[in-house]
Parts: C-alpha cells; sequence; structure tokens
C-alpha cells in the first residue's frame, strides 16, 4: 500500500494541512493500491503566496537561464518516464500503446519550448512604441487524471518559459502520477515557489486556486461542466483563463478512402486511452454508398480492440478509471439500446472472462442518428457511434451540429476533397488521415469544447500579456 502524504510547495516536499484520506484503487483489479492525504484550502494558500514569493524574481530571469530550467526539466522527466508509465497503467489502466506512444511526448514538450524561446522575441518596437511581452503573474493550471503529466506538462512548459510561476493541481484520482512528477520537478532543481504543486478536492483545492485574488491566469483541461464553473469562479478578477474541455469528435470516412485502414484508425482514435481522450473520433461518419462495406470493416477489425489488462502488450483497450465511470458508461450503453440503435459490436456487461476490474465491452452501434444522446453527449468510455451520410455536405453538417468542437478526422484518398471537407468543420483541429495532431500546432477547441490555444507559441502567449510604451 502506497501513502501519498506530501505536497510541494516553495521547492519543498510538505505534509498537507489536510487530513482528508482518499484511497487509490487499481481499475484492473478494483483492489485499494494505496492512500492519499488530500491538501485543503490552507495548503492552496500556502502554494498560491509562494508562486507570489517567487514572481518577481522568476519574471526578470534571462531568457537563457530559463531555457536551461526547460532543458533541466525535459532531462529530469526523460529520467522518470518507466516511473510515469507504470503510474500509469496502474492508477488508470492505461495499455502499452498510450504509454510508449504518448507519454514520450511530455519531455517533448519542455524541450520543444525551450526551443522556442531560442528565436522568441519579448520586445517589439513599431515607430516611436515598444510592446513588451510580460509573464501575467501566478498562474493555476487544473488537470484531469487521464494523461495528466502531458497535460501538466503543456501548462507549465508554456508558463515557466513565460517567466509565470505556477501552482499546478492534478486530479486527485492521479495521485501516483503526480507523486512521480513532483520528484522530477524536484530533480530539475526549480527555484523554490516557480512550481508548486498541491493534490486536494476540485471543490476545496480548485475553488482557492480560481478565486484567488494573486491569481492571474487559470489553464484548465477537463469536463465543460467543470470548465463552466472554473469561468465563472474567474470573472470577478477578471483571471485568464484557457479551458480545454470535452469533445464528441466525429471521423469522416469519404466513399474514396481506403477502408480497411480509415476504419482501423478510426476505431484507434475512438478507443483511445480507453476511450477516455478528449479528442476521440467517438462518432463515425460513414457514407450510405459504402455503409455495409464499412460496418463489416469494423467487425472484422474489432479483435484489434479487445479488452484486457494493461500490462499485456496485447490488450487494446483498458479498464475505464472508476466505478462511477463504469456505470456511467454501462447506462450509456442501455440508453443507446432504448434510443433504438443496433449493437455492431460490445454491448452491456463486463467483457468474457473479465469478471473483476472496470472493464467495458468495446462497444459499436450503428442505425444511430445525430439527434440520439449517445451521440450528442461525450460517454468518455469505449463507445463508437456510427452515423450515415448521403454526400460531403451532410458530412460536415453532421460532424458541425454538436456543441463540441475540439478535433476532427478526415479519410480520403483525395487530397483536395479531403482539405475542402476538412475547412468546413467548426473544429480547433481537423485531421486529414491521421489521429494524431502536430505537437506544434496550436491545441484547443471551439464552442463547448473550450477557450483558448496550447503547444508551441500559442501556448507560450496565453502566459504573457502585451504591454505598450509610446514615446
Ligand atoms: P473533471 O472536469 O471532473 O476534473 C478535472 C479537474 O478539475 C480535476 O483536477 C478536478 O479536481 C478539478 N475540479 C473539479 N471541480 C472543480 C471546481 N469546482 N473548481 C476547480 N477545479 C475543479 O474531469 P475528469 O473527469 O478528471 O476528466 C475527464 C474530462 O476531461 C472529460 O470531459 C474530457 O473530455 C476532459 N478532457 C479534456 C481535454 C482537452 O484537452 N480538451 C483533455 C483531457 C480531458
Amino acid at each position: 500500500m502506497r501513502k501519498i502524504n506530501h505536497v510541494y510547495i516553495d521547492g519543498q516536499f510538505v505534509t498537507p494541512h489536510g487530513t482528508e484520506l482518499l484511497p487509490l484503487f487499481n481499475p484492473a483489479t478494483e483492489q485499494v493500491i494505496g492512500e492519499v492525504r488530500l491538501a485543503d484550502r490552507t495548503d492552496a494558500l500556502a502554494a498560491i503566496n509562494a508562486a507570489k514569493r517567487a514572481f518577481p524574481g522568476f519574471s526578470k530571469t534571462s531568457k537563457e537561464e530559463r531555457i536551461a530550467l526547460l532543458d533541466r526539466l525535459s532531462a529530469s522527466f526523460t529520467e522518470r518516464l518507466d516511473d510515469l508509465k507504470a503510474a500509469m497503467v496502474e492508477e488508470y489502466g492505461a495499455v502499452r500503446g498510450v504509454v510508449d506512444g504518448l507519454l514520450p511526448l511530455t519531455p517533448g514538450m519542455f524541450s520543444a519550448a525551450s526551443k522556442l524561446l531560442e528565436s522568441y522575441e519579448f520586445t517589439r518596437t513599431r515607430e516611436t512604441t515598444t510592446v513588451t511581452m510580460r509573464p501575467l503573474g501566478v498562474a493555476v493550471a487544473i488537470t484531469p487524471w487521464n494523461l495528466s503529466i502531458a497535460f501538466v506538462a503543456q501548462k507549465v512548459a508554456s508558463a515557466i518559459a513565460a517567466g509565470a510561476t505556477i501552482v499546478v493541481k492534478p486530479s486527485e484520482l492521479s495521485a501516483i502520477q503526480t507523486q512521480v512528477m513532483i520528484e522530477a520537478f524536484d530533480a530539475a532543481d526549480v527555484p523554490p515557489g516557480v512550481i508548486n504543486v498541491v493534490n486536494g478536492r476540485g471543490d476545496v483545492v480548485g475553488d482557492v486556486l480560481t478565486t484567488h485574488p494573486d491569481v492571474a491566469k487559470v489553464g484548465f483541461t477537463g469536463s465543460t461542466a467543470v470548465g463552466q464553473q472554473i469561468m465563472r469562479n474567474a470573472a470577478d478578477t477578471l483571471k485568464r483563463v484557457t479551458l480545454e474541455l470535452g469533445g464528441k469528435g466525429p471521423s469522416i470516412l469519404l466513399d474514396d478512402a481506403d477502408i480497411p485502414s480509415a476504419v482501423s484508425a478510426a476505431l484507434s482514435s475512438g478507443f483511445l486511452n480507453n476511450g477516455q481522450t478528449c479528442f476521440a473520433g467517438t462518432r463515425i461518419l460513414a457514407p450510405q454508398s459504402k455503409l455495409e462495406e464499412i460496418l463489416e470493416a469494423i467487425k472484422s477489425a474489432m479483435p484489434a480492440f479487445k479488452a484486457g489488462d494493461p500490462r499485456d502488450p496485447a490488450t487494446g483497450v483498458g479498464p475505464v478509471v472508476s466505478q462511477k465511470q463504469f456505470d456511467r458508461v454501462q447506462g450509456y450503453i442501455r440508453l443507446g439500446q432504448e434510443e433504438g440503435a443496433k449493437l455492431l459490436a460490445g454491448g452491456e456487461g463486463r467483457p468474457e472472462g473479465l469478471e473483476i476490474g472496470w472493464f467495458v465491452k468495446p462497444t459499436v452501434f450503428a442505425n444511430v442518428t445525430n439527434q440520439m444522446r449517445i451521440a450528442r453527449e461525450e460517454i468518455f468510455g469505449p463507445v463508437i457511434v456510427v452515423i450515415p451520410f448521403k454526400d460531403d455536405a451532410e458530412a460536415v453538417s453532421i460532424a458541425n451540429d454538436t456543441p463540441y468542437g475540439l478535433q476532427a478526422q478526415v479519410f480520403s484518398s483525395n487530397d483536395d476533397r479531403a482539405h475542402r471537407v476538412a475547412r468546413q468543420i467548426d473544429a480547433g483541429t481537423v485531421l486529414i488521415n491521421r489521429i494524431i495532431g502536430d505537437q506544434e500546432a496550436p491545441f484547443g477547441g471551439i464552442k463547448q469544447s473550450g477557450i483558448g490555444r496550447e503547444n508551441h507559441i500559442y501556448g507560450l502567449e496565453a502566459y504573457l500579456e502585451p504591454c505598450a510604451i509610446t514615446a
């Protein structure tokens, strides 16, 4: 049993003032694997104060000093990759493809920010005006449990590059990942108070961090409902917000797409991270003229998405994160059938041979209309719907008929046609014949998928304020 009883404030591992203990589970076994002592309001205030004290000095550091710090962070996270991977598998059932494929991008976020700084101009002049890009003060990062490290790294890398100090509140469900992460921060010799990490409940610690007048900016990744609450909290003191929220991404298979490879990619996107990915393509849009062929191809491809032990390299889909999420996803699978959708694969209950663990049968529904709740709401589990369309115009209209707008995929063998369709999709990112984006492109949503962008220069400038002096 692990006992996690430290937060990281002012460059020190400290025992939280908070005394609430939260059990930690392995979702593949339902066993309690540890316990975390949660921070409280007093701890949140201490972290904000530490970041506030560190800001005047850190905001005046040179680009070279911050480049060196970002390089140390990249090296330190590279060093701990195996421990981070193990924590992701144990704590939320991440499968091999995700830990090996996506986690290594994390150290790269620090090195990309370091490289960007080399050429970034913080001061620009125009006639008699000097514009200085100034770090905006104390920032806060609030993140979900899925791919926790990557979402923290994205925000911390931008804040450090900008010269802002930061308080990170990861999800209370990712305490083991958080523990490794704070050790990696500490090993990078971060000046005291520049990066602080407190765990704790959203409505306690998160509430303080998003309402406190000394916090200038909140970078949030999580659900749309919590994002809306954070924006309300931030309004009184006009904090800057970047909100990376939920999605219901379409994967559009145009009628000239190579069906076997497009189907395999679309299923990989929908089931990515056990179906718990904001940018997952959970709606497959299929041309009516090729519908039967596509449904057959989905059935043939399903064995690659077998549910099972996340430690087994052959497993395609691991468990969902909690009993609560398991019940919620089961509810949606029931609802889909009640709404008249037809099960093409999966269904209610646990997969055969997996009596223990929060495993869901990887599920695909056919006969779905875009008005059904299973097509409109983010399920956050391995459930994909297939919706037919007549022509490209109808595909675009169905793709855009959603409250979300995070990421979409278009599959086609004709570049011009794919780009023509992509340009009409209302989403922060549209990928053509691929399912993972470019790390240096802006990432973020439109509509209820969020506000603002992360990554590269777009992420950096979200931690800077352009201030002008005109003589
Ligand atoms: P969540 O919104 O429940 O929690 C996210 C974080 O917010 C946690 O740290 C939580 O403690 C905190 N929080 C909760 N209530 C709060 C409050 N009142 N004030 C401040 N903080 C509060 O999300 P989750 O269940 O951890 O993650 C799943 C959700 O995250 C899904 O909706 C998914 O789409 C979304 N997500 C979005 C992205 C993206 O980049 N757009 C990426 C990953 C996940």
